[in-house]
């Protein structure tokens, strides 16, 4: 729900970059004297006006605690928050906004499914398997629940190009296995899993399906019945929306076979000194006050995605991803890190002899923001044995022009370091 005095777009039917920049008002900016190119996208997106003017207006015109109050602040917060449920259901095609759980983000997302579903059910010597290019949040939870119940977690292996090996994973996979948990878009790699498949065939020995859909949620049309998975995360900050919020889908079936993560508030039916019972879906899992502002934003992001229509936000991405590789080829010593054929617009990438940080500085000293290091995916560096990557991920207001620019600076860098 956005008031009259908030500025909504809709119907931005042809895709225009230069227009989308006007959207955004920090890209307008010098950063160390040069204008500012961002293209850490995967990191996190920039924001658009329509989603800081949400939040601001929530708290300006009707702050308020959300569920439990009957005054007319009260009210309007609950309905600007369920819409934003609402918004999330359809654009996930969830078949109930009780699917639709509002978490802190894609980390707090998978340590929820982590948690729970293993409490339900993986038992002393159940398996999970994850993939060799999981992002820390996809691993370490895991760790934790195999450690704490005795499992055993196995790792699916990839190929050079960055690419699951399909044979390997479907050798894993047996009566033993109750968990897959697999990253839709690699953030490293910028890989796009097969997923459908992988679901399909994780189904076929009885194993639940958890995708962490952090880096997918912003590229890709998200639709989780389609998918059939059982479990799917994803974080507002990397579609546009404020950071501290994000959704975790569940089947009803697997919600109800889940205990609750968190006690406390909103997510009791009642309370006594002898038992407390539940509430029911999504509030079970909701303890607490949410973070209802940027709930707020968040549904103002998903409508400002859906204004400017995914389908053709991905081609336009596909369109700079072709001309990012033809142009960074240029530059000598340079290696791509993730060359999938099928991959969203990030571009991972090392040059010979030159350190990644060094890159990422002297990058920045012209105003150009990349992300250098391991990305949270130490793992995955360890099999390319590399330290780290330089990673250029791209988003709707980037641009060729930027891209040249990119290019450019990295041949001078090469050319300074060769001195
Ligand atoms: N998984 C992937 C693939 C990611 O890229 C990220 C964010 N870098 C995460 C999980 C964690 O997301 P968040 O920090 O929003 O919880």
């Amino acid at each position: 729900m956005e008031s009259n005095s908030i500025k909504t777009y809709t119907g931005i039917e042809k895709f225009n970059p230069s227009v989308i920049r006007e959207h955004f008002p920090i890209l307008n900016q010098e950063v160390n004297g040069k204008p500012l190119i961002y293209f850490d996208n995967a990191a996190t997106t920039q924001k658009p006006d329509v989603v800081i003017n949400a939040i601001s207006d929530y708290y300006l015109n009707y702050n308020a605690n959300i569920h439990r109050g009957i005054h007319s602040l009260a009210e309007k917060a609950t309905e600007a928050y369920e819409n934003s449920r609402r918004k999330a259901k359809d654009y996930i095609n969830a078949s109930s906004t009780d699917e639709v759980i509002f978490t802190y983000g894609t980390t707090d997302g998978i340590n929820l499914a982590a948690s729970s579903l293993s409490k339900a059910i993986l038992n002393e010597g159940d398996e999970v398997i994850i993939s060799a290019m999981e992002h820390h949040s996809n691993i370490v939870p895991w760790q934790m629940v195999c450690e704490e119940r005795n499992a055993v977690l196995k790792i699916a292996p990839i190929s050079e190009s960055g690419e699951l090996i399909y044979e390997e994973y479907l050798k894993l996979l047996s009566e033993k296995v109750k968990i897959v948990s697999i990253v839709h878009v690699s953030n490293s790699l910028g890989t796009i899993n097969p997923v459908k498949r992988i679901i399909e065939d994780a189904h076929k020995v009885g194993a639940f399906v958890v995708i962490d859909g952090a880096q997918a949620a912003a590229h890709l049309d998200i639709d989780v019945k389609d998918l059939d998975c059982d479990l799917y995360a994803f974080s507002s900050h990397k579609m546009f929306g404020p950071t501290g919020v994000g959704i975790l889908y569940g089947k009803r079936a697997v919600l109800d076979l889940m205990p609750p993560y968190r006690g406390g508030g909103e997510m009791i039916k009642e309370v006594t000194f002898k038992k407390t019972t539940y509430n029911d879906l999504p509030f079970k899992f909701e303890a607490g006050t949410p973070n209802i502002a940027d709930v707020i934003g968040f549904g103002s992001a998903i409508g400002y995605i859906e204004s400017i229509d995914i389908k053709s936000v991905l081609e336009y991405e596909q369109g700079l991803l072709r001309y990012g590789v033809s142009k960074l080829s240029e530059v000598e010593g340079l290696r791509f890190i993730g060359t999938a054929k099928d991959k969203v617009s990030v571009i991972s990438f090392i040059i010979d002899n030159i350190h990644p940080f060094d890159i990422g500085m002297m990058l920045d000293a012209g105003g150009v923001a990349v992300r250098t290091g391991h990305h949270c995916t130490q793992p995955l560096m360890d099999y390319f044995n590399i330290e780290g990557t330089v990673r250029a991920s791209l988003s709707i207001y980037n641009t060729r022009e930027e891209i040249d620019i990119l290019a450019e600076k990295l041949k001078a860098i090469v050319k300074i370091k060769s001195k």
